[in-house]
């Protein structure tokens, strides 16, 4: 049985709504007031909230790359909402604001710490492959691999949508309001329009080609085969429509009504314009109509008396953070030093060779099938075993083979190929939310690649995914079993880590970025230079970023590699890559009620963190 396949006893209804009605929040089913920035202002465009990297206080807190989103958000939270609905409503915001990031059109993974219970939960709402899958969808008939280009940009990449199940469970299950109510400040968002900031006019103009492959894309996103300029006021009437028909009649209208069938005829024979031919898709009425999103159990590890919660399979997240985690403290105990007293160099040096060996891991046992050794992988034992090849003198070469999870720490490693690394971009968003009775979220979704497969669902308003190219598409070894094979129903292993940790059953930080595979490095990084090199949250975010995972170099940004850490690094025979800047994280520290919402100050222009009483 795999970790998914458990059922998971989760709080009744009841108990979670005592949780937060037995505290004085709103009866369920309350209709929802709109923020009050919206209000009042007859309809207009909606002013662009100021963006803030830190806030401090209590009440509630919210933390996302973007204004809007983390002022609904935070606006849930000051009308008695938990931060489950809060979670909810700002997602549905992303969705306006951050289209190409994410939407109803994508997937993604729901981490929740529920107060009352002291426990941590998990929706998987990952995009699933159809039922025609094979392992070969993606090669020709040689067996080479398609152009992976190609599949991006093409309904062949789209899978099953799992955005708005998740939302339903959350606000079912964890939520004290309906999810109608929760889609109406995004709805109305969308009507009257929001301010275009550089990021938006950046991910439109890098992606206007693909877009403009597609009727409904190249009319709703470059309107008059222009990218819309910062400043203006874009609007997005048909997502407002579909928010409006979701509301009024619910998700079925989504998984087995118009909106279904619309998404479903799109990708199987996207509307293209004139010359222009891309694969069809294969999903069919039938795996929309049997998309669940399923509340599974987090992945469970310690760190540094911490009990650290992330997300399971199919994301690799959990695990591969957990298990960096665990081999810092195997160095620790190797080589009698803290990290939190060796140098810059040192400790982004153990990062670097944690990271590495991580990805090892994680590419050969890892993804959506039966029998992954999770628990081995997080366990004490393997760091042990792992951090033996740990140089302190040395960058270990890369790629490090992979290790074996046997449970047979004692003898001799068996030692596994090395295996290259496999190509995942850098997309996505997270957003953070936390209740003054201390539920926590921390939420990242996506539709895979920046704007996604390109395709937009005419008269709906929202892109498609291409999550199934997170697939490999051939074994990365020959002769290795690769557990990221595309298959029936399958999803595609992720690095999404959206991340909640707490101490003695309180939580005290939760984070996540995007960034494709560099999310685990990035959420590990802020996690050690948070808890660990004792940087406030808002520091450990900014802080310049390094990744490698596993390849022959490793990223760096924010100028690292030209510093003389950078120089340190190299010497030790890292190879850094420049790059101007690695994901776009947020997170919310949590000290009994005090509340530290914390995003990026620089990275994509800022982030924005709220709280709901700022001290
Ligand atoms: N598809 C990616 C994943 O699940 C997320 C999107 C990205 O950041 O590239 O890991």
């Amino acid at each position: 049985m795999t970790n998914r396949d458990r059922p998971v006893p989760g709080p009744s209804r009841r108990t979670l709504l005592a949780g937060g009605a037995g505290l004085g929040v709103a009866a369920a089913g309350a209709q929802l007031p709109l923020p009050a920035y919206a209000r009042g202002r007859g309809g207009g465009p909606v002013p662009e909230p100021l963006k803030v990297s830190e806030a401090v206080g209590s009440g509630g807190a919210v933390s996302s790359v973007d204004p809007y989103a983390s002022d609904i958000g935070v606006e849930v939270l000051a009308r008695g909402g938990n931060a489950v609905d809060a979670a909810v409503a700002a997602a549905a915001a992303l969705g306006v604001t951050e289209p190409f990031s994410s939407g109803i059109g994508g997937g993604g993974f729901f981490v929740f710490h529920h107060a009352r219970s002291g426990r941590t939960f998990t929706i998987n709402g990952r995009e699933n492959a159809p039922r025609s899958f094979t392992e070969t969808t993606f090669t020709d008939d040689d067996g080479n691999a398609l152009n992976f280009d190609a599949v991006v940009t093409s309904g062949l990449s789209v899978g099953v949508p799992g955005t708005l199940a998740t939302w339903e469970v959350a606000a079912r299950r964890f939520g004290t309001r309906r999810l109608a109510d929760l889609l109406r400040p995004a709805e109305d968002l969308a009507r009257r329009g929001f301010v275009v900031d550089q990021n938006y006019h950046d991910h439109t103009a890098s992606n206007a080609e693909r877009l403009a492959k597609f009727v409904a894309s190249a009319e709703l996103f470059l309107p008059g085969g222009e990218v819309p300029a910062v400043g203006s006021i874009f609007r997005n009437p048909d997502l407002a429509d579909t928010y409006e028909r979701l509301r009024r009649r619910g998700t079925k209208e989504f998984y087995h009504g118009a909106i279904g069938k619309a998404l479903v005829a799109e990708a199987e024979n996207p509307t293209t314009v004139g010359g222009v031919e891309v694969y069809h898709g294969e999903m069919t009425r039938v795996d929309l109509h049997r998309y669940q999103a399923a509340v599974q159990m987090a992945t469970h590890s310690r760190y540094d008396g911490h009990d650290v919660y992330g997300m399971s399979i199919p994301s690799s997240g959990g695990i591969a953070v957990g298990q960096i985690l665990n081999l810092i403290e195997a160095y620790e105990d190797r080589t009698g030093k803290a990290l939190a007293d060796v140098s810059e160099v040192d400790y982004l040096h153990r990062f670097s060779e944690a990271c590495a060996t991580a990805f090892a891991d994680r590419n050969r046992w890892v993804g959506d099938v039966r029998g992954v050794p999770i628990d081995e992988l997080l366990s004490r034992g393997f760091a042990r075993e792992r951090a033996e090849l740990f140089d302190p003198e040395r960058a270990q070469e890369r790629p490090i083979p992979f290790g074996f999870p046997d449970g047979d720490y004692d003898s001799e490693p068996r030692r596994g190929d090395r295996q290259p690394e496999p190509y995942e971009g850098p997309h996505t968003t997270h957003l953070n939310a936390a209740d003054r009775w201390g539920n926590v979220v921390a939420y990242t979704l996506t539709i895979e690649q920046t704007a996604g497969s390109a395709i937009t669902v005419p008269g709906h308003g929202f892109l498609l995914n291409n999550e199934l190219t997170d697939f490999n598409f051939v074994p990365l070894t020959e002769g290795v079993p690769d557990p990221n094979l595309p298959g029936p129903g399958k999803q595609p292993r992720s690095s999404m880590s959206p991340t909640i940790i707490t101490k003695r059953d309180d939580p005290v930080l939760a984070c996540g970025t995007p960034g494709g595979s560099t999310i685990i490095t990035t959420v590990a990084q802020i996690v050690l230079g948070h808890l660990t090199r004792g940087l406030p949250l808002v520091d450990a975010i900014a802080a310049p970023r390094l990744t490698s995972r596993n390849g022959s170099s490793e990223l760096a940004d924010l100028g690292l590699a030209d510093t003389a850490t950078g120089a340190a690094l190299v010497d030790l025979g890292h190879q850094l890559a420049r790059t101007t800047w690695i994901g776009n994280a947020s997170g919310i520290a949590i000290d009994r009620r005090k509340q530290t919402a914390a995003a990026e100050t620089e990275r994509g222009g800022g982030g924005s963190a709220r709280v709901v009483t700022p001290t």
